[in-house]
């Protein structure tokens, strides 16, 4: 009998549309004559406000491409799954962001005791959480900028202590710019980049309304180069990609709007740097305890061919045209076999009792 896999796509997170078209590429994927004999797809629509839908109104929305418009629905509707999730012998979780790719929903899947795709709970929580994965990076000897934690309380509630608190970060940090970023997001929703002690003051204010946790990071000029990492415990490295683009900063609107950036497969570099950067991403995954694929993201310094790692995205964006399945394209792994890749490596790791 065909495996039936239970792609979860949607998902109540700012990345929700990005997540129905890297449905759409998996659900193709799993049609395509070597995956079709072996799997039968099952969708599972998760709409923004968190409720689960049938694999029918599941698979017109794969169809359309288009978000189901959604009237708030009260927090029990939450839990009444379509009775065909109790069917599904693996789980595709294709969710970016919070309330995906931060370890609930994997907490969930691992109560199903059912195989799942990608990382844990624990490495879809370190991998979220910015400062949590720079702990986890620091101590596994990987270099990285310099960066202060805060939290929204230490922001808002005593107007007296802000401008100790911008004096303590000063002082950490040195010589603007710097990123500010909500510790829990992707996408760059809720980054800022600051240029003086001002734009400090609101990019901090900005980041507290996303998150409790906040990271500010000393800013650096650097090619933003990107490696993908597919396995559980004996992972490896794809080649090396590199991201370009005209504005500031590779923000939201550079992200999701057509034509703003571009990608390089494989980047222009020196063997031994792709070698180098390939090595420190799988130390990367190791790090956070991920799972299945990550993608792990660097700032390579030319001048003086430094690399700094700057994230691992442990649920990376997998449209046809996404970074992630192209490096591994470009690293002789087909879209299709990529996806069958995971399956197995799920079903592997969960033999292994996890
Ligand atoms: P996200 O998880 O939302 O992608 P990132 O930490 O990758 O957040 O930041 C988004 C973008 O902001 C990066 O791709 C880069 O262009 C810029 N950026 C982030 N941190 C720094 C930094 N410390 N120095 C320079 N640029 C940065
Ligand atoms: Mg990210
Ligand atoms: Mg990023």
């Amino acid at each position: 009998a065909k495996l039936r896999v239970g792609l979860l796509f949607g998902g109540r997170s700012g990345e929700h549309e990005v997540s129905i078209v890297s449905g759409r590429a998996i659900a193709r994927a799993l049609a395509e004559e070597s995956n079709a004999a072996q799997y039968e797809t099952i969708p599972f629509y998760i709409d923004k406000e968190g409720c689960w839908h049938s694999p029918e109104v599941s698979r017109q929305v794969l169809d359309s491409g288009e978000a189901l418009a959604v009237q708030g629905i009260s927090a029990a509707a939450l839990w009444q799954f379509p009775p065909e999730t109790a069917s599904i012998d693996v789980w595709f979780p294709i969710l970016h962001g919070p309330n995906g790719e931060d370890g609930t929903i994997q907490g969930l899947l691992s109560l199903m005791r059912v195989p799942f795709v990608g990382s844990g709970v624990l490495g879809s929580a370190v991998g979220m959480d910015k400062l949590m994965m720079k702990t986890a990076f620091a101590e596994a000897g990987l270099a990285q900028v310099n960066y202060v934690g805060v939290t929204r309380s230490q922001i808002w509630s005593n107007p007296c202590v802000f401008p100790t608190l911008c004096d303590d970060i000063e002082a950490q940090l040195g010589n603007y710019p710097y990123f500010v970023k909500p510790a829990n997001l992707g996408s760059s929703v809720g980054i800022s980049k600051a240029r003086s002690r001002a734009e400090l003051e609101t990019a901090l204010d900005n980041a507290a309304s996303y998150d409790r946790r906040i990271i500010v990071e000393a800013g650096v000029t650097a090619r933003e180069v990107e490696c993908a990492v597919l396995g559980n415990d004996r992972a490896q490295a794809s080649v090396v990609g590199e991201i370009s683009f005209n504005s500031d900063f590779y923000d939201y609107e550079t992200k999701y709007t057509d034509g703003r950036a571009n990608l390089a497969i494989p980047a222009e570099l020196p063997a031994e740097v792709a070698e180098r950067l390939r090595e420190m991403a799988i130390r990367a995954f190791l790090a956070v305890d991920a799972a299945g694929l990550s993608r792990v993201d660097f700032f390579y310094v030319e001048a003086t061919g430094e690399v700094l790692i700057n994230e691992i995205n442990t649920l990376p964006g997998f449209t046809a045209l996404s970074m992630y399945p192209q490096l591994w394209a470009a690293s002789g792994v087909s879209f299709p076999q990529l996806v069958d890749r995971l399956i197995r490596l799920a079903l592997e790791r969960h033999g292994e009792g996890l």
